[in-house]
């Protein structure tokens, strides 16, 4: 009988390593320790056994029973450590850092802009990228065959409809519903069929401004725009105006900054020039009143428009536009 127990301990020792859930250690429990089990069998038998015999086999057989009780709780520990270990918390690890996501650059120029503007009395209005060929070229002057299409030519869609070369169409808009004076911007995304290269992009932001009134005048816009360079750039930047031709606006001008790099003296980034182009503008052409059901013996104004891309890349030293638009986090993450 001591002999079947010496086998059983070599079985059950097996039988505990082998598992390899915490049912299979169950099981090994109930065939060995069960109320049915093996040395439950043995146990029973011990009445059969001699005087002499009967406490030395009682007592191995309580020490076996210890024997595999403590292996069984060893082991399971032992597959339990998977699960148990997940839900224990290492105070002494570093901690995980979760990066907070922030404004893209170009959002963050345009929200700039928008502010100053929004200071200075203009509201902000935005419009539908797709628009009508009318919105977007007649009504500003830019008749069908008209020479100056080209330079603003877009992406044509179905009938007559386009996406927007500029967001001057907010202007239409806003000038065929409301009733001067009027006072706003338009900030938004405008489409033209350009080549893409460092300087380019079929796709890029604009800002256009407007502001329609009786005896509104070209001083109005100069003061307006010198306000925004300002506080755009710094309090020391200078604006220059420069005659240009635009069809909807008479007269026109591009209206440049002192070089922020410089500061005028001239260096790389304005070809020596000193100055940095930063916009167009101009009064109002008499035909957009008319265009839109304006008187244009009562009522003149200013227009200007500026891209977002153009300010983004001088404020932070891009020299190139596609940056902007590759998704590329190790270059967004430094603004
Ligand atoms: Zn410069």
């Amino acid at each position: 009988m001591e002999e079947k127990l010496r086998q059983l301990q070599v079985e059950a020792n097996g039988a505990i390593e082998a598992a390899q859930d915490v049912a299979g250690l169950e099981e090994v429990r109930v065939r060995y320790l069960g109320r049915k089990g093996e040395i439950a069998d043995i146990m029973g038998k011990m009445k059969d056994l001699s005087n002499e015999e009967r406490p030395l086999v009682g007592k191995f057989a309580n020490q076996l029973k210890n024997e595999i009780s403590a292996k069984l709780e060893q082991r399971r520990r032992t597959l339990g450590t998977g699960a148990a270990e997940t839900e224990k918390v290492d105070v002494t690890l570093p901690g995980m850092q979760r990066r907070l996501g922030h404004k893209h650059p170009i959002t963050q120029t345009m929200e700039r802009i928008n502010e100053i503007f929004l200071n200075i009395g203009f509201r902000i209005l935005e419009g539908p990228e797709i628009e009508t060929e009318f919105n977007n070229f007649t009504a500003l002057n830019i008749p069908q065959d008209h020479p100056s299409r080209d330079a603003f030519d877009t992406f044509y869609l179905e009938d007559e409809f386009l996406l927007r070369s500029h967001t001057s169409t907010v202007q239409i808009r806003l000038m065929q519903k409301e009733r001067p004076p009027l006072q706003a911007i338009m900030p938004g995304r405008v489409y033209r069929p350009d080549a893409t290269d460092a300087s380019h992009s079929f796709m890029f932001h604009q800002v256009e401004g407007l502001m329609v009134d009786e005896r509104v005048t070209f001083a109005d816009l100069k003061g307006a725009l010198d306000i925004f360079a300002k506080q755009m750039f710094g309090t020391q930047t200078r604006v220059r105006f420069r005659p240009h031709f635009f069809p909807f606006t008479e007269p026109s001008a591009e209206v440049d900054v002192s070089c922020i790099i410089c500061k005028g003296k001239g260096c790389r980034v304005c070809g020596q020039k000193g100055w940095l182009e930063i916009l167009g503008a101009g009064s109002v052409d008499p035909a957009v009143f008319k265009a839109v059901g304006y008187d244009p013996r009562q009522y003149t104004g200013f227009a200007f428009g500026m891209g977002v891309e153009r300010i983004a890349m001088l404020i932070y030293g891009v020299d190139d536009i596609r940056l902007f638009f590759e998704n590329d986090l190790r270059f967004l993450r430094q603004f």
